[in-house]
């Protein structure tokens, strides 16, 4: 098959025309351009009041893209410099209960939408995420995951799925499957090692496209897998998609509680329901001997959910099997499906389902307006 280079991705870009009657590839509103192993990944950088007009640009950009020999798949983000409102500093916080503005971002076929979330990286956050997903599909749930996480996705490793997705209609993509979850990452897209540098509202529209232009579906729960940290890109995630509730995820030490407390008062600023929070590595479970050691003084997860007044979910232990296992593409609910590891996960997912329940019931008691 043919070497694909930037080059001929670019001079199959000069039929497009923008709306100012340009070739793509000769404005300057074409950002970036990246190739690896046959996926195209580009960039139209806009400004935000022309989205519109630019939308099929978008579209006739990602088709002649696709078009070329040896291009298996490609995906193109308008992306605007301006920061999008949302993520300016200081708009008030919207009276409880007041319809949330701007959540322009529905998924069809999706009941509800969660994301986990962690104020920093590494705290295991794409590890609570799939074995989450597999303790509410073992609750009877039909569940997908997409991994937001586009600075590092992990969904790819995790799940030890590396297939590209498959087209629909030209446009929609099908989600993979594995272990009986949909599952969406910007790795099925992009290798894994590739070097990404993502601009804030880039990360926004990729995640957009995620969402919206993958047939998921018919889902009880999709499990979101968000980039960590409490920057523009998740204010904006936050505020844009209809997410059902959030769960924090944090480690004992106090530094990542610092970062956790970020995270959970970024969603509630956007009356996003904190489901709860999660302890991970809460203790360590000794492989040997199967003792147990609270290295780093266990319980201030809890204690920090309860002094701001949010649910607790459960405690993960640091354990080497859910290492060992994730890193291996066999989440522990699968490797060791009745282990004390996989109980563990489950046990949040109970209370996750359960905070989804009482989510969907104070939203239904709302009181309703009838215009006659
Ligand atoms: P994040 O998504 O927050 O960056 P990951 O889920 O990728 O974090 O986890 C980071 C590393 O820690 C991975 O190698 C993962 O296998 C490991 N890990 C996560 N949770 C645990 C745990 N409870 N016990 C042992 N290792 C864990």
């Amino acid at each position: 098959m043919a070497d694909v280079t930037e080059d001929l991705v670019r001079s199959a870009l000069a039929k497009v025309r923008t709306p100012d009657g340009v070739p793509l590839s000769a404005s300057p509103a074409l950002a970036g351009i990246v190739v690896t192993s046959g996926k195209v990944y580009l960039s139209i950088n806009i400004d935000e009041a022309q989205a519109r007009a630019w939308e099929s640009v978008r579209g006739a950009a990602e088709a002649a893209a696709r078009a070329v020999p040896g291009v298996t798949s490609a995906l193109v983000a308008l992306t605007a410099e301006r920061r999008p409102a949302a993520a300016r500093p200081g708009p008030p916080p919207a009276a409880p209960g007041a319809p949330a503005p701007g959540r322009a971002i529905e998924v069809p076929g999706v009941k509800s939408i969660i994301a986990v979330a962690s104020g920093k990286g590494g705290v295991g956050k794409s590890t609570l995420s799939i074995n989450l997903a597999l303790g509410l599909r073992d609750l009877g749930l039909k569940v997908g995951l997409l991994d937001a996480d586009i600075y590092g996705p992990s969904v790819p490793r995790l799940s030890g799925v590396a297939q590209k997705p498959t087209l629909v209609d030209g446009k929609t993509m099908l989600p993979l499957e594995n272990f009986g979850l949909q599952l969406m990452s910007i790795g099925f897209l992009v290798e894994e090692e590739t070097p990404m540098i993502w601009r804030g509202p880039m990360v926004m529209s990729a995640i957009s496209q995620m969402l919206r232009e993958v047939k998921w579906g018919p889902l009880d729960v999709l499990v979101v897998d968000m980039p960590p940290g409490t920057g523009d890109a998740q204010l904006t995630m936050a505020q844009q998609v209809n997410l059902a509730g959030a769960v924090i995820v944090s480690t004992p030490q106090d530094l990542a509680l610092i970062d956790a407390r970020r995270g959970v008062a970024m969603f509630q600023r956007v009356n996003v329901p904190i489901l709860g929070v999660v302890e991970n590595m809460a203790y360590f479970v000794c492989p040997h001997c199967g003792g147990r050691s609270e290295i780093f003084g266990h319980g201030g997860a809890r204690m920090e959910a309860e002094r701001l007044g949010v649910p607790f979910l459960g405690d993960i232990p640091l354990h080497m099997r859910i290492r060992e296992m994730s890193d291996a593409g066999l989440p522990v609910l699968v490797a060791e499906p009745d282990g004390a590891e996989a109980g563990a996960y489950r046990a949040v997912a109970r209370e996750v389902k359960a905070a989804l329940e009482r989510a969907a019931g104070s939203a239904r008691k709302a009181p309703r307006i009838v215009i006659e």
